[in-house]
């Protein structure tokens, strides 16, 4: 899925509509009135603890963390059998405590492709982070930055500061934005890259661009010690597809094109009908669908030579499952159970059908499209999880905001995705945790419960490795002993930097923001189609 709004893929051509763009930012994040904390001491009490490097669940556990930083994990006991108190860490003068036995906690996860929306999709950025948070997302990379660098960098050292309620940004800047003009020489994408630092960019967000150019710009993010995610968008993609940006140094590859195409043996574009139109949503969507099957199929010597040379060079896949879930099956996409509450009317507007805003490609979408994606995901999902066995790096990534995906829901959505792709749920976890931290070269400060790191935690209630579900802001619905229908909390804490965020209170802040909408719209109706 396109990794910024239709106006912004096309802004890599033109930058008029990129500067009008960066030019209407949404509305920055309020003032933090949120959480609690960081305390001198905080002890959170009785947990079962995931850390997110592989290492299988273990508790009771006592969590010490000081401030902003993990201190201690202390095993105070075994399952079962009363706490011998004198185990546990003492409680100092001003410190907090919480009792949360029969609760998990795990490492706060890192979306690695979260984008803070922008005009098109018409919410503010307190709704998109307050979702995020709210499920467990301590960490977003930007890629693109739609709302424009310097609005990015802001919200990243506010943040930073925990001046407003969100998770910690990593901006990456869109190649091209910000331009007055096509790039045409090597020489000003490297000023560019250099123009981009300056202003506080960590990273390259690339869809795409002429060969010579895009080259000179990985060479310049090399020597400024900065990282990179790609789009490789179909216009591009017979020139420079994944092979090609990952000699490069490419850090992370998103979605899925440039993949196949890497892998093409019989063939060097696409099998585009002879009426293809890129610029038209259903043929773009429809012809991905068919792509995977067109790719080398496992064991053959071109998809194991692709294979061993992306890990070789250390390369990210960063698939975002997540956001093509509607080409599959679209009827499920738009009447997931978040929809009535959670959903803002001004993004249902922005999904619904239509020609001219990107993914929203359901023109004719029938049962051939749905069953040419179900084969093109069963094909994806192999590579993805062949790559992980292999010792490949897997990241968690979004891209909500588009195709009916809501913000902190397609998180959670993309861990039950690598579930299905054969991931091992510790696997899921260190994919939405650790490789996340690894891909963005923040490992030593983020990414697991480690002594430490720095305190950025999720907490829920049961057993999320055995129902990832549980991490729903709509949590999971079971039958209980009266034989009624109910529905588990979701995530109970989300702690970021030492602060404690009381997730259900977040829940109920996006659900004001949404109804305040609806209300604004008395005639407003969600239509689904
Ligand atoms: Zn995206």
């Amino acid at each position: 899925m396109a990794a910024f709004s239709r106006t912004l893929c096309l802004m890599a051509a033109c930058a008029l509509l990129c500067s009008a763009a960066a030019a209407a930012p949404i509305a920055p994040a309020p003032e933090r009135s949120e959480g609690e904390g960081p305390f001198p001491q905080l002890i959170l009490r009785g947990l079962t603890v995931v850390t997110g490097t592989g290492a299988p669940a273990y508790g009771p556990v006592d969590i010490v963390i000081e401030g902003n930083r993990i201190v201690d994990l202390k095993m105070v006991g075994n399952p079962g059998v009363p706490i011998d108190a004198t185990r546990r860490p003492r409680l100092a003068e001003g410190g907090r405590e919480l009792d949360l036995s029969g609760h998990m906690a795990l490492p706060g996860l890192v979306d690695m492709h979260g984008h803070i929306g922008g005009s098109e999709q018409g919410v503010d950025a307190e709704y998109v982070y307050k979702l995020w948070l709210a499920h467990g997302v301590t960490t977003v990379r930007d890629p693109g930055c739609g709302n424009g660098i310097d609005w990015c960098v802001s919200e990243m050292r506010r943040s930073e500061s925990n001046r407003i309620t969100a998770p910690r940004i990593f901006p990456y800047a869109f190649f091209g934005m910000g331009r007055d003009s096509p790039m045409t020489r090597p020489e000003e994408a490297r000023e560019w890259v250099r123009d981009m630092k300056r202003r506080g960019a960590v990273g390259m967000k690339c869809f795409g661009h002429r060969p010579d150019i895009l080259e000179a710009a990985f060479d310049e993010l090399r020597k400024q010690g900065m990282r990179s995610a790609c789009h490789h968008a179909q216009l591009d993609v017979a020139r420079v597809d994944v092979l090609t940006t990952a000699r490069w140094g490419l850090t992370t590859m998103e979605h899925w094109y440039g993949l196949p195409e890497a892998l093409f043996d019989g063939r060097t574009v696409q099998d585009y009908p002879a009426d293809y139109n890129y610029l038209d949503e259903q043929h773009r969507f429809g012809e991905a669908g068919k792509l995977w099957a067109q790719a080398a199929a496992p064991g053959s010597e071109r998809y194991e030579a692709v294979m061993k040379e992306l890990l070789a060079l250390d390369f990210t896949l960063d698939p975002t499952f997540n956001i093509y879930q509607a080409s599959r099956d679209w009827m499920r996409a738009r009447t997931a159970d978040w929809h009535a509450e959670y959903t803002h009317p001004a993004l249902w507007d922005f999904f619904r059908p239509g020609r001219d805003r990107h993914g929203s490609f359901f023109f004719d979408w029938g049962t051939e499209q749905e069953v040419a994606w179900r084969d093109n995901y069963r094909r994806w999902m192999h590579f993805v999880n062949d790559y992980k066995n292999r010792g490949g790096r897997v990241t968690v990534g979004s891209d909500s905001g588009y195709i009916y995906k809501i913000y902190g829901f397609g998180t959670i959505e993309e861990l039950e995705l690598l579930r299905e792709a054969g991931f091992h749920p510790l696997e899921v976890i260190r994919a939405a945790t650790l490789s996340g931290a690894e891909a963005l070269g923040a490992a030593d400060r983020i990414g697991s419960l480690e002594p430490g790191k720095l305190a950025d935690l999720v907490i829920v209630r049961g057993n999320p490795l055995a129902n990832l579900k549980l991490l729903y802001g709509t949590g999971h619905p079971s039958l209980d002993g009266e034989g009624a229908m109910v529905r588990s909390e979701g995530i109970r804490y989300t702690i970021k930097d030492g602060i404690v965020f009381d997730a259900s209170r977040l829940r109920s802040d996006v659900r004001r923001i949404v109804s305040k909408a609806k209300a604004q719209r008395p005639d407003w109706r969600p239509t689904v189609e």
